[in-house]
């Protein structure tokens, strides 16, 4: 059984979540950025004597990284990184400040998910999936049998990821939308990055932008 808490964080209104199993979780695109965010995520995890296990990132824009140093010291925890989004990421202290991001605190402990490679956490096993589109490397993290995946800024409930920034592309996008996605089971819930979650088969049936 998986529980999936869920948290906005952030000036972006990102989406953290907590998957949790039995007292053990990960924690997937931490945003937390301002104090009493830090202080919210770490009561819930204390106040359920949860123990974290390790940080999954599905893609390095600053809104879903800005809580990574914070858990990961907090927690002992190390940090999974899209190996294609390196770069992306060691580029954050450099526009942090303009984009009001002055407190953000680079963590370069970092090591590298390659697409293909399953993730195991306890008994779960993790598929990764190739989402390029929003951002070069982005990766969606598939719970096969738990029929649920977080997959970032990609698809959202009625709308579809921006492709504007850099390394994006809207082809890119529908095709990993179209041939990625929506090849999964229809019942899947999809927990993305900014707004609710929904259902593969509600966005086939419902997204504008994908009709
Ligand atoms: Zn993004």
């Amino acid at each position: 059984m998986i529980e999936v808490k869920s948290f906005t964080f952030n000036d972006y209104q990102e989406n953290t979540y907590l998957a949790i199993s039995d007292n053990k979780c990960i924690i997937i695109d931490p945003g937390n950025y301002y104090h009493e965010e830090n202080d919210a995520i770490k009561k819930y995890i204390d106040e359920k004597s949860l123990e974290p296990q390790f940080i999954l990132i599905t893609h390095a824009h600053i809104d879903h990284v800005l809580g990574v140093d914070f858990l990961s010291k907090e927690y002992s925890l190390d940090i999974y990184i899209p190996s294609s989004e390196k770069e992306i990421y060691n580029n954050i202290p450099s526009y942090a400040p303009i984009f009001g991001m002055s407190n953000y605190k680079h963590n370069n402990n970092i090591k590298l998910i390659e697409y293909g490679n399953d993730i195991v956490f306890g008994n779960i096993k993790i598929k990764t999936l190739f989402l390029p589109g929003h951002s070069p490397g982005h990766l969606g993290y598939y719970f096969e049998r738990e029929m649920i995946c977080f997959s970032g800024d990609v698809l959202f409930k009625n709308s579809i990821g921006r492709t504007d920034l850099p390394g994006g592309d809207f082809d890119t996008l529908i095709s990993s939308i179209k041939n990625s996605l929506f090849r999964l089971d229809k019942d899947v819930i999809i927990y993305p990055g900014h707004g609710l979650s929904t259902t593969i088969n509600d966005e086939m049936n419902n997204n504008p932008f994908l009709q």
